[in-house]
């Protein structure tokens, strides 16, 4: 006797190869019936014997491709029909308007075996793709996902290709990138004046032989173009980061398997997941041998990632068979802060000086996406930056409500969009500095509001009125919420997290506008009833210079002696000023007030602790001295130095003073090592100590961490350890970053909770 059931499939199961999947287990199990992309999901009706639809229900929980991700499975019983035949269909009727273009999927074990299949019509294709992987979110233009609607709408299958894509029992079934060297893309070699050299494997021939005499080579890859060249070459490594006026800022490296990985880094057991992950991030691993710290200067870890396109792993093929298996630099093409090249003609452009041949191919790269970075902590992968591969995927919120448009803040700026209870953060768009940036910021944007089908009705935006998502904001429509840049990093945990109020928040992190107008960076928190209100800092101290300070780490020191410690400073300024630029002129700005906002920030204070330990005196990039001092640590030490806390005008202030005094009196051969240690120590001791006083005042015990200092491992470890330890609950980032790229998600949600209120400090 048939019965006949409804099955509702929810979670990560629409444009990842689940229908074809169902159709497969139903074939199999002489089930009769239909699958379709619902509102909320797949929506299924099977009809069978009991033994057979058991089968099919149970294969369709537990064997799904690799992408797709299952919230949920209902099944209800309803009457057979005595249908014939099992059929996929497109969508309910009307449309499916919650659908949402898929992630970009690395290449899949069954295609990479097609590739080295020398008998096989894909052999060393760099374009082969089925439903388990292959570009999405990057060739999409418009909804719904199908092919005349990607950047692949110009190539007619071919009839084998075709027949590939008609039939639900092939893995390339609905394959919409589908193609193959008959009818589909193809790469191409120019110089670096744009002169065609070779077409197809020719070209990648001649990429691999620039690459292995030393050369650049620039790649047009999945997201935008990437510059490669040999890792193991110090004058290729030294011409690419002169080229690139990139003196010391770490370079990744794509190696061609988990081995070679595991030759050049230490790898635990979650990280060789993560690598092996279909996000195919650059995961941050620590290195084996001092043999690449060229690639890294002065940082124990450095970014490695696998190859994840079939041209990457073509490219790996063909310097293998020329005898060269080295590790390639990958590094984002593009002019210092401008966003990613992503057509020929402006790679061509940007990066003419930089590259010695470009490889291009003509399947366009329609929405720009860098490669995603994370670190692995508690076996997650973190993210540093979220990008490729994980965008345009969702964090589900606790509350559905109005859409809203987080603006994010300046530097690693990222945008967030909401619809119903889902919240969608865009692709990593970089430092908003240059013209190029607002450009892909605001395309981005029509982007996403086109794919989610939504017009956010509120525009959520940082409080510094000269950051230029907080101008775009203004001429955005819809009601303007201003979010406080700290408390948004710790919205952006509560929201990830589903967390309830209320909350204590410790944001530890470079800079932010504060309420008072000077520039915040160490600041605790009580989120509660929708509204925050701060109760704890750091005692500020001036940036004479402002941005400046940054680079010149030595005027934060300065600043930090001259305000904490103005007796020491007298004593040894001489000493320790010698050889950088004259200080009474940084005295002076201090003095007049000229040019030296007050600051709480903690990064500026990792940066004065650098200095004190005598690492270094300027840096290039930004964090540069705080990681190179995180790097220096080994172990946790038995004496840490120790903040002073007090009480001020209703606030907890912790006291830098005692750990720059103890900075100073540490003597010895290993004195940069030591003060390393005691100062990472030290933060996280002061964040506990705060907390501690602040849960005693207000009965709160579950604990927030967010800010870019959490991306330093050592702190968030301890910080975490520490606060648990003396029985609180805490949460820090896991799937947006700690940095100011997961802030805009922390926006969003904050003026969603709180869409009645104007203002949301107390
Ligand atoms: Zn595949
Ligand atoms: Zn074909
Ligand atoms: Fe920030």
């Amino acid at each position: 006797m048939k019965r006949r059931k409804k099955i509702f499939v929810s979670g990560i199961v629409q444009g990842v190869g689940f229908r074809p999947a169902v159709y497969r287990h139903a074939v199999e199990n002489r089930i009769s019936g239909w699958v379709i992309n619902g509102p909320s999901g797949v929506v299924i009706e099977a009809e069978g014997l009991p033994g057979d639809l058991n089968n099919f229900l149970e294969a369709v929980s537990s064997r799904f491709p690799a992408r797709a991700k299952i919230h949920r499975v209902t099944v209800e019983d309803i009457p057979p029909s005595g249908e014939q035949g099992f059929f996929i269909g497109k969508s309910l009727a009307g449309g499916d308007s919650r659908s949402i273009v898929p992630a970009d999927l690395c290449l899949c074990p069954d295609c990479r075996s097609d590739i080295s299949d020398k008998s096989g019509r894909r052999y060393l294709y760099p374009f082969t793709n089925c439903t388990n992987c292959g570009p999405r979110f990057t060739i999409v233009k418009k909804l719904p996902y199908d092919r005349p609607f990607t950047t692949m709408r110009d190539f007619k299958m071919c009839p084998e290709c075709l027949a590939e894509y008609e039939n639900p029992m092939d893995r390339r079934f609905h394959a919409q990138p589908n193609a193959c060297p008959r009818c589909g893309p193809e790469v191409e070699s120019l110089s670096a004046g744009g002169k065609p050299l070779g077409k197809g494997v020719d070209a990648l021939n001649i990429a691999a032989e620039t690459i292995i005499k030393g050369g650049i080579a620039a790649i047009q890859s999945l997201g935008g173009f990437h510059l490669a060249c040999d890792a193991a070459n110090p004058e290729t490594v030294a011409e690419l980061r002169s080229r690139k006026n990139r003196p010391h800022k770490p370079f990744a490296v794509m190696v061609r398997d988990i081995g070679s990985a595991g030759e050049l880094c230490r790898i635990a057991g979650p990280e060789a997941e993560v690598l092996g992950s279909v996000e195919a991030p650059i995961v941050m691993l620590k290195k084996k041998t001092a043999a690449f710290d060229r690639l890294a200067p002065g940082l124990k870890s450095f970014g490695v990632m696998l190859p994840y396109t079939p041209l990457h792993l073509v490219l790996f093929d063909i310097l293998k068979e020329r005898g060269f298996s080295g590790p390639l630099i990958m590094t984002s093409g593009n002019r210092s802060d401008e966003p990613i090249c992503r057509t020929k003609e402006e790679a061509l452009l940007s990066l003419q000086g930089i590259a010695d041949v470009f490889i291009v191919h003509d399947r366009p790269i329609h929405n720009r996406c860098d490669d995603s970075v994370v670190f692995v902590h508690e076996s997650k992968a973190v993210p540093v930056r979220r990008s490729r591969g994980y965008v345009p995927g969702s964090i589900r919120l606790s509350k559905s409500g109005k859409s809203v448009l987080g603006c994010g803040a300046y530097l690693k700026t990222t945008f967030c969009l909401t619809r119903g209870e889902e919240a969608f953060l865009s692709q990593h768009i970089g430092d908003l500095d240059e013209e190029a940036s607002h450009k892909f910021y605001l395309e981005a944007l029509s982007g996403m509001k086109a794919f989610l089908g939504v017009e956010p009705e509120i525009i959520a935006h940082d409080l510094h009125p000269d950051y230029p998502s907080t101008r775009m904001a203004a001429g955005f429509k819809g009601r303007k919420i201003g979010v406080q840049h700290h408390f948004a990093h710790i919205a952006s945990v509560m929201a990830e997290h589903q967390l309830q109020e209320p909350v204590l928040g410790a944001a530890l992190d470079g800079a932010g506008y504060g309420t008072d107008g000077t520039i915040w960076g160490c600041e605790f928190m009580e989120i509660s009833e929708g509204s925050w209100k701060r109760l704890g800092r750091l005692k500020p101290f001036p940036l004479p210079g402002g941005d400046a300070a940054v680079f010149e780490i030595w005027r934060t020191a300065f600043s930090c002696l001259k305000t904490f410690l103005p007796g020491e400073l007298e004593k040894s300024a001489s000493a320790l000023f010698s050889g950088v630029k004259n200080t009474a002129v940084i005295e002076k700005m201090m003095d007049s007030g000229i040019n030296s906002p007050l600051t709480s920030s903690m990064g500026r204070l990792f940066d004065a602790a650098a200095f004190l330990s005598g690492i270094r005196k300027e840096v290039s990039y930004e964090a540069q001295a705080a990681m190179e001092l995180e790097s220096l640590c080994r172990r946790r030490p038995a004496r840490p130095f120790k903040f002073a806390i007090h009480e001020t005008g209703g606030m907890l202030e912790a006291d830098p003073a005692p750990v720059l005094e103890a900075m100073l009196a540490e003597k010895g051969e290993n004195r940069s090592a030591a003060i390393a240690e005691k100062f990472h120590a030290s933060v996280p001791d002061m964040v506990c100590a705060v907390i501690s006083r602040l849960s005693k005042k207000t009965g709160i015990k579950t604990v927030a961490l967010s800010g870019g200092v959490f991306q330093n491992r050592i702190i968030l470890e301890w910080t975490s350890e520490g606060l648990s330890r003396r029985g609180f609950k805490v949460y820090a980032n896991e799937r947006v970053p700690a940095n100011d790229g997961g802030i805009a998600l922390g926006q969003a949600w904050a003026a969603s909770q709180n869409a009645g209120k104007k203002d949301l400090n107390r």
